[in-house]
Parts: structure tokens; sequence; C-alpha cells
């Protein structure tokens, strides 16, 4: 075995993860030694792999769906993030054999919106939030971190908003998804975390005239980049913020750790991811 430290994405389905094209074009440009590939694993052989790729030079990996709660149990340090969110997306590997976990997803989601809004406050006013999935607990976290005043949420399935609620506390309300475009009319920051609008999924259907001119809008979805909430956000004159950065900032700490070297997020880096 070589000792080139080695690195992927654990998930299942994998082909379509951006990854290995993100880490690999980070290792190319920087000129470190190493590798990043796509490891598709079923939840039955999770914990088995993540005790073998250790012995296969693996120093870490990022994880994906899935296995994003389920690794959880196989880690033996956990980051508060982490805990607070309830899964992990980034593991390193210790020498003694310990897994250590984090969750960079909210982190990811914060870099990106501070690069493509550089003027966003996070304390000037309510966050709207579409969706309540494990991308929204991420994003839950980080907007409260930042000082973002009140977060109200708005999920099809209303039970899940009101868990996120109960979890993180009195910041948070809960709008039903029949009235969800009334949780726009205060918001400065409006995100979609459902997957509407991805390619392959149904369209985002509320309506979204209420939206401030001066709200900052972000949507998570990053395939097609601009999807048709963006576009409307964008005609009413609001600031927006694709999701695809999000995707290229959660990947920094991980790649740092891994390979020792803090890597950059601009045009380049979504060129290559893009390409
Ligand atoms: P998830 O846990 O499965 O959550 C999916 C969310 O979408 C839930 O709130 C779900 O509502 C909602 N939804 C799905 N179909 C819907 C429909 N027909 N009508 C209304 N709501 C619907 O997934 P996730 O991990 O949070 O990811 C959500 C999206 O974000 C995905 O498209 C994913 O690719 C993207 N994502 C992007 C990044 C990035 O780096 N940019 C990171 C993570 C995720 P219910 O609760 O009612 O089912």
């Amino acid at each position: 075995m070589t000792n080139i430290p080695r690195a992927g994405v654990i998930g299942n389905p994998i082909a379509h993860s951006l990854s290995p094209k993100l880490h690999g074009y980070w290792l190319n440009r920087y000129g470190l030694e190493g590798s990043y590939t796509a490891l598709k694993v079923t939840e039955d052989a999770l914990e088995k792999t993540l005790r073998e790729l250790p012995s296969q030079g693996f120093i870490g990996a990022n994880v994906t769906i899935p296995h994003k709660v389920n690794v959880m149990q196989f880690a033996d340090q956990i980051t508060d993030r982490a805990t607070l969110i309830g899964a992990a997306n980034t593991l390193i590997f210790k020498d003694d054999g310990r897994i250590f976990a984090d969750n960079t997803d909210g982190y990811g989601f914060m870099a990106n919106l501070r690069q493509g809004a550089p003027d966003w406050d996070p304390k000037a006013g309510p966050a709207a939030i579409f969706g309540a999935g494990g991308a929204a607990r991420a994003i839950i976290v980080a907007l409260a971190d930042a000082g973002v005043p009140e977060i109200i949420i708005s999920n099809r399935t209303r039970p899940k908003a009101e868990a996120l609620r109960d979890d993180f506390g009195a910041r948070i309300s809960v709008i039903d998804w029949v009235q969800a475009d009334k949780m726009l009319e205060e918001a400065n920051t409006v995100i979609n975390t459902t997957s509407l609008g991805m390619v392959g999924a149904q369209d985002f259907k509320v309506p979204l005239d209420k939206m401030r001119k001066d709200a900052v809008v972000t949507d998570i979805v990053y395939n097609p980049l601009k999807t048709p909430f963006l576009i409307a956000a964008e005609k009413l004159g609001c600031t927006t913020v694709d999701g695809l950065g999000m995707l290229l900032h959660q990947g920094v700490p991980g790649f740092e750790r891994w390979f020792g070297q803090r890597p950059e997020v601009d045009e380049a880096t979504r060129q290559a991811v893009l390409s």
C-alpha cells in the first residue's frame, strides 16, 4: 500500500456526486499528493466499510444520502454542531482508529450566502425557510448561530417543521404549507431547502409575489443552477444566491483536515465542478 492519503465520499447512489470533481480539482490546483473517490456503500455495509477504510489508506471521508444520520453511531468523537444537527457529512479517521465526525453543511450554507450576498445582515430581520428535511436542520443551526432573530419554517408535512421548533426553541415558528407565502411579508432572508425545482422533481408552486424587494433569497437546489424559485426572486428585484456554492464550501473543512491546505472557493472552482 502506498502512503498517498486517500479520501472519498460514501453514499448510495453516489454516481451523481460532484465531490470527486471538486476535491480532485483542489488536489490538482494545489499540487498535493492524494486521491478522492466516490464509494458506493449500502446501509448494511456501512460499519464494515468505515472500519476497513483506514487500512486502505483512507484518512477521512464525506458522507451523503442515506448515511448522514446512521454514521453518527460509529463515531468516537462528534463536534457540537454535528450533535445539534443529528447528522454528519465529514469524517476524519485518526491514527489510533477512532472516527471523528463533523457536519459542515451549515458552514457551507453560510459561507456561500456571505460570499454571494456580502451585504447580507443576519440580524436585520426574520428568515423564512421552505422545507424541514436534513438540510433545513443544518441551516437552522447555522442561521441561529449567526444571530438571525426569528426563523419561520413551512413544510408540506407540518409535524416535521414542528419537530424542528421543538428541538431548536423559541426563535422558531411554524406556518402551514398552504399559507407559506405569508411568511415572506416580513422575511429579509428567504431559503428553499425543499427538493422542489430540482431536475426531475416537482415545480415550486408557492406564490412568491409577497417577497420583499430587499430580501436575500437562496435556493440550495443547484441542478439547475438558476431554479424557477431564484428566477422569480430575481424578477422581484431580490438579491439571489444559487446553491452550488453551499456544496463547494461544505467541502472546505474536510479537505483542509485531510490534505493540509485550506482550499479556495472561487469562480475557477465553480467552473471546474460544472465542466
Ligand atoms: P430531505 O431530508 O429528503 O428533505 C426534503 C424536503 O423537501 C422536505 O422538507 C420535504 O417535505 C420537501 N419536499 C419534497 N417533495 C416535496 C413536494 N412535492 N412538495 C413539498 N415539499 C416537498 O432532503 P435534504 O437532504 O434536506 O435535501 C433537500 C434538497 O436540498 C435536495 O434537493 C438536495 O439535493 C439539496 N441539498 C443541497 C445541498 C447543497 O450543498 N447545495 C446540500 C444538501 C441538500 P416533506 O417533509 O413534506 O416530505
